[in-house]
């Protein structure tokens, strides 16, 4: 006998959890998340990497574990709401963007209550005002880790032991190492999902009317892109990560104006780059004299046919995909208002007689972050290196499945099979400057709504 579901959401991580958990808090109790990781670390087989990128190392994807909570476990909790200039775009579904304000006050408050009262983590002993004047502290959905650390908001909680104040009980029925292969329909609506367990390697399909993808950016693109047949592969153009570029450099703690080193973390939105500044100290290892400070601009990738998800060769599923990303004229114009920000900055920190600021090439010689790093400690105080993340490399890719274009609706409903529909970065139109978790977790709750009223 087949597994059967109300509801089925492909995916336990962050969009996944949050949006199946607002499901069951509204009374639903059938509600089944497969997941292809494990529960546990080294406790599942892991799931292959179908995806290559045409330029390398953009997109290369790092084959990590795999582990109910996905990148929820891994993430820093920035919290940002996307700017006005980049909701304000027609190409955001009217209903979307206007139930958005209300949807991040909600979502704002419960994180703030699971972190304790706050989104502002109070461990800024020293402002960083001579690196970004008028900068604000970043707000971070974190909490004590209980070992003197501190780990991020994960919607994992609400499945196990969190609440929001006034939300019902119940717990989605989670099933690991279980593999969504493809979706079943029959005459356009959903009739269930094939899956694979990764232990075994057998196949069966859970019945269910309702299905929820929520399996990250990609794959949520190549269950899409399967909907449609071998014979008519599709091609997914704007799929964009966010524009990221900055600097290493060890300092002297007098150089930010303090008098000993401390941990910081603040921001500066620059909308006329369609970026955040972010300045960030931390400790040196075996170092109580200097301190690391990483200065980054994280800017807006417009959607763009410059950049594009194809499935070269749909033979077996699930299909392997092919990403070909790229530069259009307005992202050169967002790396080049951040060099020059980043110049500005490190000139007026460090003085006009100090080691020139070199930020590499973006798209055809990326240097990474853990490099600079590696390099800025064999390197005299005051040099600083730069770096840029590759793109895909951010870990923000999104915009594949907008709401209210050609694949998804404005609630996020699947066009191509009733009773479907898809959460995550996958679903923005536009990603703004801003991180996209706080969005996501947002508009998770606006397609889990959508979900209950069928
Ligand atoms: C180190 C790091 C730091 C970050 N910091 C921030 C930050 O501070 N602020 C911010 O806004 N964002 C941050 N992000 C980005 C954020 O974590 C992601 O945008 C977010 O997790 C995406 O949510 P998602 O639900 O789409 O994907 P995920 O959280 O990755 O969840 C997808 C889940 O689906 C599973 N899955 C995939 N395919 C299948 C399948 N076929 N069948 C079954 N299951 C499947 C995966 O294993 C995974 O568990 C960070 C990311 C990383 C890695």
């Amino acid at each position: 006998m087949s597994e059967t579901a109300d509801v089925v959401v492909v995916g336990a991580g962050l969009s996944g959890l949050e949006c199946a958990s607002a499901i069951v808090a509204a009374g639903v109790g059938d509600v089944l998340v497969v997941e292809t990781g494990g529960a546990r670390t080294g406790t599942t087989a892991p799931t292959p990497l179908a995806w290559v990128s045409t330029a390398p190392p953009h997109y290369v994807r790092t084959s990590r574990e795999r582990l109910v909570g996905g990148r929820s476990l891994d993430w820093h909790g920035v919290v940002l709401r996307l700017e006005e200039w980049a909701l304000a775009d027609p190409a955001w579904p009217a209903p979307a963007r206007s139930a958005l304000s209300s949807l991040y006050e909600q979502v704002e408050g419960e994180l703030a209550d699971w972190a304790g009262g706050t989104l502002s983590r109070d461990r800024q002993i020293h402002g960083l005002g001579r690196v970004l004047p008028a900068g604000q502290a970043v707000p971070q959905a974190v909490r004590p880790d209980g070992d003197g650390g501190w780990r991020a908001y994960t919607p994992l909680d609400r499945c196990t032991s969190w609440m929001a104040s006034g939300e019902r009980g119940g717990q989605p029925r989670v099933r690991t190492g279980c593999q969504a292969l493809t979706l079943v329909t029959r005459a356009g609506r959903v009739s269930g999902v094939r899956v694979q367990d990764r232990g075994t390697g057998d196949t069966e399909t859970i019945t269910t009317t309702t299905l929820v993808l929520a399996a990250g950016t990609l794959d949520n693109t190549r269950l899409v892109a399967q909907l449609a047949g071998a014979d008519r592969p599709p091609a997914f153009t704007g799929v964009n990560d966010h524009l990221v570029q900055g600097f290493v450099v060890r300092l002297p703690p007098a150089a930010l104006g303090w008098p000993q080193p401390a941990d910081a973390f603040e921001y500066l939105a620059c909308g006329n780059i369609r970026s955040n500044l972010f300045a960030r100290t931390r400790a040196v290892p075996e170092n109580t004299q200097e301190v690391l400070l990483d200065v980054w601009a994280m800017g807006e990738q417009l959607r763009s046919e410059h950049n594009a998800v194809s499935f070269p060769d749909p033979g077996r599923v699930p299909w392997y995909g092919l990403v070909t990303p790229g530069l259009s004229e307005p992202d050169r114009a967002v790396l080049a208002g951040q060099r020059r920000e980043l110049t500005k900055l490190w000139t007026r920190l460090a003085g006009r007689q100090a080691t020139a600021l070199r930020l590499p090439d973006f798209l055809d010689t990326p240097f990474a972050f853990d490099r600079a790093l590696a390099r800025v400690m064999s390197e005299p105080l005051a040099v600083p290196v730069g770096y840029c993340w590759p793109l895909g490399t951010v870990e923000h890719e999104s915009g594949t499945l907008p709401l209210g274009g050609a694949h998804v609706g404005e609630t996020g409903e699947l066009s191509a099979a009733a009773g479907g529909y898809v959460v995550g970065p996958a679903t923005f139109p536009r990603s703004g400057a801003a991180n996209p978790s706080l969005t996501t977790l947002a508009l998770a709750r606006w397609t889990a709504a959508r979900v209950l009223t069928g």
